[in-house]
């Protein structure tokens, strides 16, 4: 049986991969790992040994080893052992645990190294806070939760990657230092020592390098993007985050659902979920009418709806008003089975909607015939049932019902419908939704800036039978754009893009960005354009976020392994921090002394 140091460092099994055909052959085994846990029961030590592979029990018995068990005593958590011995049956199984009904009786242990420095325990189930663990994430990333999550990414990596490659898509890599073109978020900049005063940006995404890729002849391309936002990050983003960016020549956007959806039930084959396809489309126009939002979760109902006539003719200033307005509207959604909501309860709601951005909620209610509402006075209980009827509810229900803006309306009942469908359990468990959102508008009115802006990008294709409106009537043409939404997230998009010069200057034209700035900015694109470019489009499928959810973790933090915080800075590294003045003088740069040190 090994013993020595040297020995106990090869190991001839991994802890999770040991079964109960090796207890029965008393199969002899060098484990090495990790203390897990370790226990004193009596004469005998416990320690729960983990590796990459899982955990198992090892068992120091000093009436059988007695050096063995002897050296077990000064082992600790977090030491790094190897230990020979010989696999048994448990006198005590614990069918829970997957090599429960198993144990190593322990002959001999060596010490690798010891864990002097553990700021965080990794066996607890008791997390430490946020902050301890980002700081010491060698540490947290031992934890079995947070290994099956990076396990779970590089199996979903795995899968998609197999799919590009089967159908042909070659992995290229674009340049991380590149041009900043401040269109969309801010860009990270990285100032040039050989050329004083310049800057590399890097990347928001690959966007026209890819489209270039097309235009260069690859016509199939893909990358697991790395892609830098230098935003205020809300509460799940981060400033690097990876995305599946994917681009094809020759293309509709069904050839590109033909491709994604496939990917999709691969990946979600590699959790074990079988995924139907094909996966439903809804237009844009539709999503947002039914549901107030672009990327509807449609595991639930609850839909908006008009009031429609009911709201008519009733006096009441709070509907006359927006119905006069044309873009105004009266809309509501139904809680069924809410008819006899607390007043605690209807003024959470209201609370909601206030947040969400509306003034106030109404809304009526009936139980056992009995219609309560808070417009009673004005509206009368007749008009007050006509609304309920009128927005599909019935006795028992409760109907919230905003009055505004109808992009308000919209903004705010879809945010609601999700808050109290989550409240009152109204979210099938374990239901995929997935979902094309398409038939997008090229652009919105940006009424601060007053102009266009693009919805998707400048580079996303107009319906082509619209081109001839981009002049006459830009907020009407729609876009080949299309999102991808699973269970009310977004996981990706993309779009046909323009492939002629003609129509990317109209676009540009459009969006208020005239010919010279277009040159300066965007030349070598519109150049490529006029060089044989191919009818081409992709899609970016936002990889942090997909494994997140497959993995069953709220946050993305979760599935990176070297996360940053919502104020973008790494606990670990201490990132960003200060430089060298002689760095800084290479670089031809000058700090703001006036703005004093930022702490995090
Ligand atoms: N480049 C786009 C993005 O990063 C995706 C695409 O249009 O393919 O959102």
């Amino acid at each position: 049986m090994a013993g020595t140091e040297q020995e106990l460092l090869i190991r001839t099994a991994g802890c999770g991969e040991l079964t109960e055909k090796d207890a029965s052959e008393g199969r002899e085994v060098v484990l090495t790992g990790w203390v897990h846990r370790r226990r004193d029961l009596g004469q005998l030590i416990f320690i729960e040994m983990r590796d990459a592979t899982g955990r198992l029990q090892v068992v120091f018995d000093p009436s059988l080893h007695p050096d063995a068990h002897a050296a077990a005593e000064s082992l600790r958590a977090e030491y790094v052992i190897g230990v020979a011995g010989t696999v048994v049956m448990r006198e005590a199984p614990n069918p829970d645990h997957p090599t429960g009904m198993i144990e190593l009786r322990g002959q001999s242990v060596t010490v690798h190294n010891r864990a002097d420095n553990l700021p965080i325990q990794v066996a607890d189930q008791q997390e430490a806070n946020e902050e301890q663990r980002l700081k010491h994430r060698y540490i947290d990333l031992r934890r079995p939760r947070l290994q099956h999550a990076l396990r779970t990414r590089h199996r979903l990596a795995t899968a998609a990657r197999e799919v590009l490659d089967e159908h042909r898509f070659v992995e290229i890599e674009t340049p991380m230092l590149t041009r900043s073109t401040p269109e969309g978020a801010r860009d990270y900049l990285v100032p040039s020592r050989v050329h004083p005063g310049k800057f590399y940006a890097l990347p928001q995404s690959p966007q026209l390098f890819k489209q270039l890729l097309m235009i260069a002849g690859f016509e199939r391309y893909y990358q697991f993007a790395r892609c830098f936002r230098d935003e205020d990050l809300r509460a799940d983003r981060q400033p690097e985050f990876t995305q599946i960016d994917i681009e094809m020549s020759f293309v509709t956007p069904q050839q590109i659902y033909d491709l994604i959806e496939p990917l999709i039930v691969r990946m979600f084959e590699a959790i074990d979920v079988q995924i139907a396809r094909p996966f439903p489309r809804m237009a844009h126009a539709e999503a947002v009418d039914r549901f107030g939002i672009d990327r509807p979760d449609t595991r639930f109902g609850m839909e908006l709806r008009d009031v429609g006539a009911a709201a008519e003719s009733t006096g009441f200033r709070v509907f006359d008003e927006p119905l006069a307005d044309p873009g105004g509207a009266v809309r509501g959604i139904v809680v069924d089975g809410a008819g006899g909501a607390s007043r605690k309860q209807l003024d959470t709601w209201n609370g909601w909607a206030r947040e969400a951005g509306a003034r106030g909620l109404l809304w009526i209610k009936s139980a056992g015939g009995k219609i309560g509402s808070s417009a009673l006075k004005v509206l009368g209980e007749e008009r007050c049932r006509d609304i309920l009827r009128a927005l599909g509810g019935g006795d028992g229900d409760a109907a919230l019902i905003v009055a505004a803006d109808r992009s308000l309306c919209n903004q705010v009942l879809g945010q609601l419908r999700v808050r109290i469908a989550r409240e009152r359990d109204r979210i099938p468990e374990g239901a995929w939704n997935l979902l094309w959102v398409e038939q997008f508008p090229l652009f919105e009115h940006d009424d601060e800036a007053g102009r266009y802006v693009a919805i998707h990008h400048p580079f996303t294709a107009p319906n082509w039978d619209e081109v001839s409106r981009l002049e006459t009537s830009p907020g009407d043409v729609r876009s080949q754009a299309y999102d991808l939404v699973l269970n009310g997230t977004e996981i990706g998009g993309g779009s046909i893009r323009i492939h002629r010069r003609d129509v990317q200057d109209r676009v540009f034209e459009a969006l208020g960005i005239g010919a010279e700035e277009a040159e300066e900015k965007f030349g070598f694109l519109l150049r490529a354009l006029d060089s044989g470019a191919p009818p081409h489009g992709g899609i970016a499928l936002g990889f942090d976020r997909i494994c997140a959810m497959l993995a069953g973790t709220d946050s993305i933090r979760e599935v990176i392994a070297f996360p940053k915080t919502t104020s973008a800075s790494c606990l670990m590294t201490e990132s960003p921090a200060e430089v060298d003045a002689q760095q800084l003088t290479e670089l031809g740069l000058k700090t703001l002394e006036s703005r004093g040190k930022k702490g995090d």
